[in-house]
């Protein structure tokens, strides 16, 4: 596996990839690497010749009081990680690579980036939609592989590389999970020992939300039932629990076909997201 710091040192690479015909599957993370990101990995194998791979804490999609700082960082166990896992290239940009001195572009997204984890983090998305569009026209990929864990994140990446015309095929890898059914995530880290057996329960009252839906019980009734479990389980706060439309994560009051149910719940100080597909 070969580490790349610069951006000049990528696009001479690409540009040789490109020439020999080789096609490049991309896979953007922020580091602190499971199995969940190594999966991504395993899909860009599969579907291109190439596997380039980034590591970067994005610092435009965190708003000053969130946690950049402290964010998990991890270099040399990620590189080990990846090297373990067969990638051909390493991406590692320093800050100055993505967002040279007086960067002051922006991107916004729209109003899909103030729903569900938009009203919470209304930066957020425009901060990734950024980033995203700043890696994609640097790697220059074939594929860039995304996962379900951030649905959201997801569809607003698909609608970005369409309406940028970005010539890049977005694929989506399901979430893998802890043997519980917690949703693999680097932050889970920060979850409280005496908190983490509570953290699966998420997962597990998403399933039963979508087992009352598919009963026929009405999408409000089964919503508040989920909130109001989740909290008896000891979670602090529901910041949403809503059932959209899986492509354009419009609301939904009946459950259609190609629906999913999405969930930010609070516990130990932690932001626990995960979503399921009803
Ligand atoms: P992050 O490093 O958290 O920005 O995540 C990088 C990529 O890995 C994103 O496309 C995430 O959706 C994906 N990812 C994170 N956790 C998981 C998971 N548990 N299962 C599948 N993909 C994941």
């Amino acid at each position: 596996m070969q580490i790349i710091r610069s951006k000049n040192e990528l696009q001479k690479l690409v540009a040789v990839l490109r020439s020999s015909g080789k096609t490049i599957g991309f896979v953007p993370t922020m580091g602190a690497l499971h199995a969940g990101h190594l999966s991504l990995l395993d899909m860009a194998k599969c579907n291109a010749d190439i596997t380039i791979t980034s590591v970067f804490v994005n610092k435009a999609q965190f708003a000053p009081n969130e946690d950049f700082a402290k964010y998990p960082r991890d270099e040399a166990g990620d590189l080990a990680k990846l090297a373990a896992a067969n990638v051909d290239f390493a991406y590692l940009p320093q800050q100055h690579e993505i967002y040279p001195e007086n960067f002051s572009t922006t991107i916004s997204i729209g109003a899909i980036g103030q729903i569900l984890e938009g009203k919470f983090r209304p930066h957020f998305f425009d901060g990734v939609a950024l980033v995203v569009t700043k890696l994609l026209l640097q790697v220059a990929p074939d594929i860039a592989i995304f996962g379900e864990k951030d649905y959201q994140q997801l569809i607003i990446v698909r609608k970005l590389v369409q309406e940028l015309d970005i010539p890049v095929k977005i694929l989506a890898a399901p979430i893998m999970r802890e043997p519980d059914g917690l949703a693999m995530s680097s932050r889970n880290i920060y979850l409280p020992e005496d908190k983490r057996a509570i953290a699966a329960k998420l997962y597990q009252t998403l399933i039963d939300v979508m087992q009352k839906l598919q009963n026929g019980v009405a999408v409000r009734d089964a919503l508040n039932f989920g909130k109001d479990q989740l909290l008896s389980f000891g979670f602090e706060k529901v910041d949403y629990i809503e059932l959209c439309n899986a492509q354009d994560l419009t609301n939904m009051d009946r459950p259609e076909q190609s629906a999913r149910l999405l969930a930010t719940a609070r516990l130990g100080g932690v932001r626990l997201l995960d979503n399921v597909a009803v």
